[in-house]
């Protein structure tokens, strides 16, 4: 691990890097292990100085050097810091990528890899992208010469069609937000390829845990660190895992060019939470299939939208891609925005609030809340109805998740 990009540092200079970057101390056998083992172990060795189990947060932004150049593989933070490394040398190999970069937030994240493309690009996207990325995609993208083409999955074979010769990029989320629909990644990194653009893979939902996309054909997955990776809502960040060492040296160059990287504390939370992702992860999972199911069965309830039911339409293509099917759950209670109001004002250990992944269950409203810079005709068109409610359900005891959504679904639906 011994970063060694510099204030002036051309592209073709950081390749160096990598490969010093990717040894992990020459402990080869520990990128074996499975996946818990290499989340806590993996960029997290005690500090060979003093020994201490938990590597120290770097702060220092500036670095020795004992003649002109000569360095330990740092010089300045922008350009490479000891904290941030490690969590980047953990991410990558969870998402069984070679490389990994962290930035400011995942926003900082589609950002960086907008600007790689250049004016002139196009990108082809999915219609029910993250709202974030929507925004940035048609407010700023577009004002930067780039041109977009969103898709309906409803009908994927639309994404074919939606080519054009300077399509570079098709940006994809699965499941999408929040009616939970999925995309075939390895078709779409099928039809992306054979036009000669590159497939960007949003993980965040899945989580390295239950979906390695890069595994399907993506060539690069992004991540909201922000949400699962972190997992206890106290840090906004995000980051960029690819295999491919020409896209890495061109993200790496931005991410110290445009300067949207994460302080070493974030960082190092970041490396914490993510130490117990795999934990989580499967609780998040119980809880989750067991409050789909207890919906499904009430009669105060429309519809339940989780891919982990056999009801879901895509249930089967879920458990291609996917070794699991995540804590996020939307749901239809019967009636409308008044019902659903009920409900959220009713929830005692659901927490009505934005965002999702952390340890605490949280309960929104999609059409009020994330999904409100919509237009109404786009809400329609992707199935964010009034009466749709969706839970990022957390890791508290099963039972009193179930006993919650009971009393408030009770209050809520007479
Ligand atoms: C939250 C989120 C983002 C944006 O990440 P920030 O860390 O909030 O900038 C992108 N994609 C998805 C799917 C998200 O949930």
């Amino acid at each position: 691990m011994a970063p060694n990009i510099t204030e002036s540092d051309t592209i073709n200079e950081s390749l160096e890097v990598d490969n010093n970057n990717h040894e992990f101390n020459g402990e080869d056998w520990l990128k074996q292990q499975g996946f818990g083992t290499r989340a806590i172990h993996i960029g997290q060795e005690p500090d060979p100085h003093t020994g201490a189990v938990i590597p120290s947060i770097s702060l220092s932004t500036t670095f020795k050097q004992t003649s002109i150049g000569v360095h330990k593989g740092y010089e300045y933070s922008r350009s490479g810091n000891p904290t941030r490394n490690a969590f980047e040398e953990t991410i990558a190999s969870l998402e069984k990528g070679k490389h990994a970069l962290a930035f400011s937030s995942g926003l900082a994240v589609t950002a960086t890899i907008v600007t790689a493309l250049g004016s002139g690009s196009h990108i082809v996207s999915v219609d029910d992208v993250y709202g974030g990325t929507n925004r940035y995609f048609r407010q700023v993208a577009s004002t930067q010469g780039i041109e977009l083409s969103f898709v309906d999955l409803a009908n994927p074979s639309d994404i074919e069609t939606a080519f054009k010769s300077n399509t570079k990029i098709v940006w994809i989320e699965t499941p999408t937000n929040p009616t939970l629909r999925l995309v075939d990644i390895r078709m779409v990194a099928r039809i992306a390829h054979t036009h000669n653009a590159i497939l960007v893979v949003d993980n965040t939902f899945m989580s390295p845990y239950f979906q390695n996309p890069l595994e399907l054909g993506a060539d690069i997955v992004v991540h909201s660190i922000t949400k699962y990776i972190n997992g206890h809502s106290d840090v906004v960040m995000g980051a960029a895992i690819t295999n491919s060492t020409e896209i890495y040296n061109k993200l790496k160059f931005l991410q110290n060019a445009l300067g949207a990287i994460p302080s070493p504390f974030d960082s190092w939370l970041a490396s914490r939470g993510l130490k117990t992702l795999h934990l989580r992860m499967k609780q998040h999972q119980k809880n989750a299939m067991e409050i789909a199911r207890f919906l499904e069965k009430s009669d105060k309830v429309e519809e339940v939208i989780y891919p982990g039911l056999e009801s879901h339409p895509q249930h089967k293509l879920a458990k291609k891609q996917a070794k699991g099917f995540g804590g996020m759950i939307s749901f239809k209670i019967k009636g409308g925005y008044e019902e659903a109001r009920l409900f959220l004002e009713s929830v005692k250990i659901f927490t009505l609030a934005e965002s999702l992944g952390g340890v605490e269950s949280l309960a929104e409203h999609p059409a009020r809340m994330t999904h409100a810079s919509l237009t109404a005709e786009h809400r329609r068109a992707v199935g964010v109805t009034d009466n749709l409610i969706r839970l990022s359900v957390g890791v508290e005891e099963t039972e009193d998740l179930l006993a919650d959504v009971a009393q408030a679904l009770e209050i809520a639906v007479r």
